[in-house]
């Protein structure tokens, strides 16, 4: 069993579909393990998408992560990192497969619904940006 870091985006928040996404991760066999809703500050968006800050939608991207509430998840499951990232479906939602949170739910790119960690070492540094141990159960 795995932990991947999970983000329900401020467009899941404002459109009140947190628990419809809820839904499909706990459809998909991945348990929410810990979940916080929180309005994220702009050094910890910009932190938490670093490895982006040299392209072109960065600015774009940061306005938009800290726009409204956010919900922060840590999710557990077999395979959860990559079982996580074929339920959230391919980041631009016009690519993404049928059934996927990110086909039923996203209107575009940007505004993609969900984040999933991209490996399990930066699921593991993602969850400590959020996370204390003991708020994981
Ligand atoms: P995430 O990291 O949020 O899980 P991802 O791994 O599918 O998504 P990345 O390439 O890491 O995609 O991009 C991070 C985020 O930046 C995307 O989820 C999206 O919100 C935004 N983004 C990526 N490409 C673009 C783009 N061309 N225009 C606007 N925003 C973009
Ligand atoms: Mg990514």
């Amino acid at each position: 069993t795995e932990r991947t870091f999970s983000i329900l985006k401020p467009d899941a928040t404002r459109r009140n579909i947190t628990g419809a996404v809820n839904a499909v991760i706990e459809g998909a066999d991945l348990r929410i393990v810990g979940q916080r809703r929180i309005r994220m500050s702009r050094a910890q968006a910009e932190t938490f998408y670093g490895v982006h800050k040299e392209r072109p939608f960065f600015g774009e991207l940061v306005e938009f992560m800290t726009s409204g509430p956010v919900v922060v998840q840590v999710l557990e499951g077999e395979n959860a990192v990559a079982r996580y990232r074929e339920v959230m479906g391919a980041t631009n939602p016009a690519q993404a497969a049928e059934g996927t949170i990110r086909k039923t739910f996203s209107e575009s790119v940007g505004e993609n619904t969900v984040h999933g960690s991209d490996s399990a070492e930066n699921a593991a540094i993602e969850i400590a940006q959020f996370f204390q141990a003991s708020d994981i159960v």
